[in-house]
């Protein structure tokens, strides 16, 4: 479960890296079987949900994952973010979302080492998910 300082820190990371607002919210997805999702509501506003089952020692990469779906992905609005949790199943993946999730995969990757080699050695040791979040909150694209 994450605290709401941590959601609010994940905001401000995904606003960060993404360039646009994000709403977090900690709720079990409406995809079957997944920990987070990425989407984007009628009205604009991008989303991501993240599941309150998501393992600690997963949990940085899930979230670094769904940011980077909206910083590198083009997302159309729909009504999933009102979808009961997991009442939506997985079609079969296709060669393009299999290259997203890919994409998305590299990023976070890339994302989470910069974090770490960055992070404030002292916070990274007591508290490593909020340690590697504050220092993408200095993350420049311009840096890579
Ligand atoms: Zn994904």
């Amino acid at each position: 479960m994450l605290t709401k300082i941590q959601i609010d820190l994940i905001a401000a990371v995904a606003h960060q890296l993404a360039g646009k607002p994000v709403i977090i919210r900690e709720r079990i997805p409406a995809t079957v079987g997944v920990w987070g999702e990425a989407h984007k509501a009628e009205n604009g506003e991008c989303v991501i949900d993240l599941s309150p089952t998501i393992p600690d020692e997963k949990m940085l990469f899930v979230v670094l994952h769904e940011i980077a779906h909206h910083a590198r992905h083009v997302f159309l609005p729909s009504d999933v973010y009102k979808a009961k949790p997991q009442t939506l199943s997985i079609n079969e993946p296709s060669v393009g979302q299999n290259i997203r999730e890919n994409s998305a995969d590299a990023q976070a990757a890339e994302w989470l080492e910069w974090g770490k080699e960055h992070a404030n050695p002292r916070l990274y040791q007591i508290a490593p998910f909020e340690g590697v979040l504050i220092a993408l909150l200095d993350y420049a694209k311009s840096e890579v």
